[in-house]
């Protein structure tokens, strides 16, 4: 008799100790081994910002269409069509990003899969075990337990030993229940991911095939401006008074900065020279500093810098000397463009990226990442644009550029 209330505490307390180990319903408290950084929520998030980009681009595109062949607003076109490509680039990086997360939900999830159907089998085999001792024990009920009480107190003890059992046994199959629901809730979810990740995958695709149309058809317009006399008077006219207006802004930069440094007593001078090349990928020098034969009256003036071609869309721009970027902005002509300063009269800038990853104001090392080459601003095929002035004159970048590779 006293043998089957052992029985059945031990086994009841051993159960309730692995229940303790395992506490159900406890999957939130597992740690993951893959970041717990993403959530559904971002995904949201990031398909929110889809939709702004998506509207933004409506509204560049009527605007593109309302100019549609106007060739005296041929800087404004490219403009535009720059914005449209940037904003394509934008909707890639955040379909990527969709994607990312995708992918890290799906591993998250089945992780956590993989965790409930082994705790699950775990909790199974808990509860066959139990079953099996109480058969071993010879009661089938908790009932016949308690009709063996020898005394009252027995018979409180035996009850609340019951008590315990009865709540386990029933927590046991809630808990293996709620598990089952869990599992299924999972495999549901992890198939709508699947279908998510899926989709942004063929939407990546097609958003890569817009991506290259657009920059073809950015290029194509430059040149079919170039090939009409008076349109192209007209397009080298305004690049040039915009660059002449960035020149002027750039010696005002300039002053100021000089100013800030001298204010916190910086010594900011200025020595000739010592720069690496602004990307590592080309040697092709398409373009050389001075006067270019182009045909177009207003566009064979001057070059004001050297073309490096070869480099693509997606090469990494280094600031060529440790500096001060004083102008990271998109204009008309440059394209996506910055300017550093190493020193009074001393300024390097890179012109046509796709993007810039620095700020005005940013201290640059030299060889830090400050953009992507690309074909921004009044460009007919990816380069990059390099410009060097010393002394507040520009020098040409030849000089500094060993090895290069005449290509023009
Ligand atoms: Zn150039």
């Amino acid at each position: 008799m006293k043998k089957t209330r052992h029985m059945l505490t031990a086994a009841a307390l051993a159960l309730l100790l692995l229940l303790g180990l395992n506490p159900a319903g406890d999957a939130e408290g597992v740690l993951l081994p893959t970041a717990r950084a993403v959530s559904q929520s971002d995904i949201d998030d990031l398909k929110d910002d889809r939709k702004e980009l998506t509207e933004e681009k409506k509204e560049i595109e009527s605007q593109l269409s309302q100019l549609r062949d106007d060739k005296a607003n041929a800087i404004q076109r490219r403009n535009l069509l720059d914005q449209q490509i940037s904003l394509t680039e934008r909707e890639i990086a955040n379909t990527e990003a969709q994607i990312a997360g995708y992918e890290a939900l799906l591993a998250q999830t089945a992780y956590e899969l993989e965790e409930n159907r082994r705790e699950e089998a775990e909790r199974y085999a808990l509860f066959c075990e139990r079953a099996r001792v109480m058969e071993e024990a010879g009661t089938t009920s908790y009932w016949t337990v308690l009709f063996k009480a020898e005394s009252f107190s027995d018979l409180l003890s035996r009850l609340s030993d019951v008590q315990e059992v009865m709540n386990y046994d029933q927590g046991v199959l809630d808990s293996l229940r709620q598990l089952r629901r869990e599992i299924e809730e999972k495999q549901l979810y992890q198939e709508e991911l699947k279908a998510g990740a899926e989709a942004a995958k063929i939407e990546l695709e097609a958003k890569k095939v817009d991506l290259d149309n657009q920059r073809e058809a950015a290029n194509q317009m430059v040149a079919e401006i170039q090939d009409d006399l008076e349109a192209a008077e007209e397009l080298y006219r305004q690049k040039e008074a915009e660059e002449e207006e960035i020149r002027r802004q750039i010696k005002k930069k300039e002053e100021e900065l000089a100013a800030q440094m001298a204010a916190a007593q910086i010594d900011w001078t200025a020595s000739a020279g010592g720069y690496i090349w602004p990307e590592s990928v080309s040697r092709r020098i398409t373009s050389p500093m001075g006067s270019r034969n182009t045909g177009i009256p207003g566009a064979s003036t001057n070059h004001k810098g050297v073309d490096i071609g070869g480099v693509g869309y997606t090469t990494t721009v280094v600031a060529t000397k440790a500096g001060v970027v004083i102008t990271s902005e998109r204009s008309s002509s440059y394209g996506e463009y910055v300017v550093i300063s190493h020193g009074p009269g001393n300024t390097t800038l890179y012109a046509h990226m796709s993007s810039r990853s620095v700020k005005e104001g940013d201290v640059v090392t030299q060889g830090q990442a400050i953009g992507i080459t690309g074909s921004t601003g009044i460009s007919r095929g990816a380069h990059l644009h390099y410009e060097i002035t010393e002394g507040g004159v520009r020098v040409d970048p030849l000089t500094y550029l060993p090895g290069y590779v005449k290509a023009w």
